[in-house]
């Protein structure tokens, strides 16, 4: 039996509860740990979403904490705060995930062999967390491409054309065989002065790849693997080679929901009435409660639904150091009366403005910025 870690990192989000199940579902003999980075200041409802996935599954979700806090006895978050000497993380300082979620996940991970699931979705353009590590290789069900980057680009690299091609030949024969070879055999137009044309290239090639036969693509990757260390490369087979499936945001409700695992209330839209006008908010990841990814309404819908949440940041706040959750402004600047009217009115404008042109749906116009926040903390 191999001695391959499957894992799956439950961060609170709607995706990574989804994937887990998924992965529970549709591949009940993959021997999936699921495993939960505590900061020890996320919301109830993440507690809850952790606990309900554990009835779901029969078993337990481990819980990760550095060795570091885990001896001093107290919460993660404050025990870095205090080290760090108040200062707060931020998004060049990013302190809190490196810390929090990276480090306990590769302490745990050690130097075992292990492939790490990621619940990306397959309406998102965007590469979620891939370790630096050797020994553990990320793997995405929910999109067609399950491979990371990382992989595409050794497969899909010109010194590999030939042996890409060749194990190709085992899967497919006739016109579907020389349509593939025709794609790999292409040359990549590489301008070391326009990388994103490059890579937008590379991108096109491997859609076609994946257009004609997501199966034999999965199984010329999962051969050229052999080939280099990665985790897999000792595997006789991989379940998810099979899987061509394509996840997107309905989807993940759906699991959800049908699940009985439910939806985090923080997703559900509340209303709110400001100088005669209504409108709705929600919260659109999961995370701490002061996360300083979240945006301005974000922080009103946290101060006016989970007041003692909000008191609570605003205590880590320091505004004659400079230390505060948001950029030249502190929490009780943002929630004097008419700063909150204007975040809430700035808000509905927003909202109005993009339902027409983006997406009808609250949580893709709060989640506009998804690409920018952390994929180890909201997936
Ligand atoms: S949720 Fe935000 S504050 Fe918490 S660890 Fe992640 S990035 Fe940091």
């Amino acid at each position: 039996m191999s001695n391959l870690k499957h894992l799956v990192g439950i961060s609170g989000g709607k995706d990574s509860a989804a994937l887990a199940i998924y992965l529970h579902d549709k591949y009940p003999d993959l021997p999936v740990t699921y495993y939960f980075c505590d900061t020890g200041k996320e919301l109830d409802e993440t507690y809850q979403l952790v606990k309900n996935l554990e009835i779901y599954f029969g078993k337990e979700i481990i819980e990760l904490t550095a060795k570091e806090p885990k001896q001093s006895g107290k919460n993660p978050f404050d025990f870095y705060y205090e080290s760090f000497r108040g200062y707060l993380p931020s998004s060049q300082a990013r302190w809190c995930t490196a810390m929090m979620k990276l480090l306990p996940f590769e302490e745990f991970v050690g130097d075992d062999l292990s492939v790490s699931y990621v619940g990306i979705r397959g309406d998102e353009d965007r590469e979620g967390y891939i370790s630096k590590q050797d020994n553990i290789q990320s793997i995405f069900p929910f999109r067609k491409n399950i491979w990371s980057v990382d992989v595409i680009n050794k497969v899909l690299d010109i010194k590999n054309r030939r042996a890409i091609a060749d194990f190709y030949s085992s899967q497919l024969n006739g016109n579907l065989l020389d349509r593939v070879i025709n794609i790999i055999l292409e040359p990549i137009h590489f301008d070391s002065l326009n990388k994103e044309a490059a890579k937008r290239n590379q991108k096109e090639k491997l859609d076609r790849l994946l257009n004609i036969d997501v199966i034999a693509f999965n199984k010329a990757v999962f051969n050229y693997l052999k080939e280099t260390n990665y985790p897999l490369a000792n595997e006789i087979d991989f379940a998810l080679l099979e899987n061509d499936d394509v996840l997107v945001r309905d989807d993940i409700f759906r699991i959800l929901e049908e699940s009985g695992v439910g939806v985090p209330d923080y997703y559900q839209k509340k209303e709110f009435k400001v100088n005669g006008l209504t409108g709705e908010y929600a919260r659109s990841r999961s995370g701490c409660y002061f996360c300083f990814f979240q945006q301005k309404i974000e922080w009103i819908w946290l101060h006016e639904q989970h007041p003692d949440r909000f008191k609570e940041a605003m205590k880590y706040e320091n505004k004659k150091e400079g230390f505060t959750w948001n950029q030249n402004e502190s929490l009780a600047e943002l929630t004097k009366p008419s700063r909150i009217e204007q975040i809430k009115l700035d808000h509905i404008k927003r909202v109005g403005k993009e339902k027409s042109a983006q997406s009808e749906y609250l949580l893709d116009i709060l989640d506009e910025n998804e690409g920018v926040g952390c994929s180890a903390c909201f997936i």
